[in-house]
């Protein structure tokens, strides 16, 4: 599966950037400050009310833009 997104920039935990790939995990980081291991998880697309949107299931043509 290919990650088509960048890298993390700072440690969401202490706030530090020195982030390195995390061996066991993919997807994962292990920060170099305070040592925690931790992923970033895409969820979705928030509509405009905030409220996130559930990624397109596999075939579907996209949000209906025509309403
Ligand atoms: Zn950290």
């Amino acid at each position: 599966m290919t990650e088509n997104r960048a890298p993390a920039q700072y440690c969401p935990y202490c706030g530090e950037t020195n982030l390195w790939p995390h061996e066991d995990s993919h997807g994962a980081w292990r920060c170099g400050d305070c040592y925690r291991v931790f992923a970033v998880r895409f969820i979705g697309v928030a509509g405009r009310g905030g409220d996130p949107v559930g990624v397109p299931a596999a075939g579907s043509t996209g949000p209906d833009v025509s309403a």
